[in-house]
């Protein structure tokens, strides 16, 4: 093989478009152009000797692919270099990246303060499986500042937000509420999925750890499922690792091979998925059908400020509230002939749901009216289609929608 006399990069000055196209990468001895596909459960061992010296914390090596594997690897340093974090691990999906994440540092008899407004799984783990094994939880509304404020005049050993939140595109002041969570003694952990890396950049603003469902907008073609933290390189390896190693949550070498290819492309989808959203939530506001569109970027959200101040962009979703209830939300998403009916997001085609009866039917109508989601509420997530055709797909579903 020829001799490499190319001197080996610095990614850490890189721009983040570069690093997304070039971090991480690690050749194999084929010189391979595009990352190469590891599909190994395991490793063999020279002899004897090399594999008793791996188990006995001899070199860091593969030795199977629950604790690591080249391509999940790959991954995770392209992504930690775009985020800025000392260290990243995969995980199967989100939830297994939000589980793992506060699992592997909670206690019987902690206590974890939580915005209200969470995915609805993240608030299934809180309100339901953490009790189980004695850790107390508070609900905070995202936005209620003095709520922070009292919740965390108590100790508590977690702080989990999620910035904007799913689906009413509510905020929470990721740096006061940083600030507080450390006062308190407890570790800020954000849930990134809806701002992306790109548009918000939490370890910047206060928090110790993020999360994401790489299944959205880091996959965003539908493909696959996938998860990530991101943190300190103490909590990584003291904490989570020796969770992530003994349960097993690790991602498949070939979902993190698509995961990889997404990052490449993931300024580009973003940015123009951002583009479309604004013009889909001017063009919503204007619409006489729409009781209330619930979008950052628009002047009329209530935290239009600080949505200017932490996200470098409003994001790619847009929530909105049909007039006339249910029938009237059912007739417009049952009308729509180019965006598709699905609970997915952050995907190349555009997909609207209905959150009282999907996503967010299990919490209850109570919850939900806490949480702002009414029988007319429609969260869309908008794709990479052309912006006139999905603006004429949205006006004719609302012309269906006056019944
Ligand atoms: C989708 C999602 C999750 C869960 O991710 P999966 O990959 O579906 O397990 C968690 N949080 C938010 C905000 C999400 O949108």
């Amino acid at each position: 093989m020829a001799e490499k006399n190319r001197r080996s990069p610095d990614p850490s000055t890189w721009q983040p478009q570069t690093r997304l196209i070039r971090g991480g990468t690690s050749r194999s001895a084929f010189d391979e152009t595009s990352e190469a596909l590891f599909l190994t459960s395991g490793y063999v061992y020279g002899s004897a000797d090399e594999a008793a010296d791996s188990f006995a914390g001899g070199p860091e090596r593969f030795v199977y692919s629950r604790f690591g594997n080249p391509t999940v690897a790959m991954f995770e340093e392209r992504l930690r270099l775009l985020e800025g974090a000392e260290a990243c691990r995969a995980t199967a999906s989100g939830m297994a990246a939000v589980f793992a994440a506060l699992m592997a540092q909670l206690h019987a008899g902690d206590r974890i303060v939580a915005s209200r407004a969470l995915f609805g799984s993240c608030h299934f783990i809180v309100s339901e499986l953490l009790p189980r094994y004695g850790i107390a939880h508070q609900f905070v509304d995202p936005g209620d500042m003095e709520g922070w404020k009292t919740a965390l005049a108590e100790p508590a050993a977690v702080v989990f937000v999620e910035s904007p939140s799913n689906p009413m595109m509510e905020l929470v002041d990721l740096e006061a509420v940083a600030a507080l969570a450390h006062a308190a003694g407890a570790r800020l952990v954000v849930d990134n999925v809806f701002a992306t890396p790109l548009l918000q950049r939490p370890l910047e603003l206060g928090a110790d750890i993020v999360v994401y469902s790489a299944t959205k907008h880091i996959d965003g073609q539908g493909r696959c499922l996938g998860g990530a933290i991101l943190g300190r390189r103490e909590f990584v390896e003291k904490e989570l690792q020796p969770f992530l190693r003994h349960t097993g949550p690790a991602m498949s070498p070939f979902n993190a091979w698509v995961l990889l290819k997404g990052l490449e492309t993931l300024p580009l989808r973003v940015a123009a998925q951002c583009r479309s959203a604004d013009a889909i939530a001017a063009f919503l506001e204007g619409r006489e059908e729409i009781a209330r569109v619930c979008y950052p970027g628009l002047a009329s959200h209530p935290q239009a400020a600080l949505a200017r101040r932490q996200m470098a962009g409003a994001g790619t979703l847009v929530t909105f509230d049909v007039a006339g209830g249910r029938e009237a939300a059912f007739r417009f998403l049952d009308a729509l002939t180019l965006v598709d009916i699905s609970n997915n997001l952050g995907d190349a085609k555009s997909l609207a749901c209905h959150p009282a009866t999907t996503t967010h039917q299990r919490l209850g109508e109570a919850e939900r009216g806490r949480m702002g989601i009414g029988e007319g509420t429609i969260r869309l997530s908008v794709g990479l289609e052309d912006q006139a055709d999905l603006l004429a797909d949205l006006a004719g579903a609302l012309d269906a929608a006056r019944g």
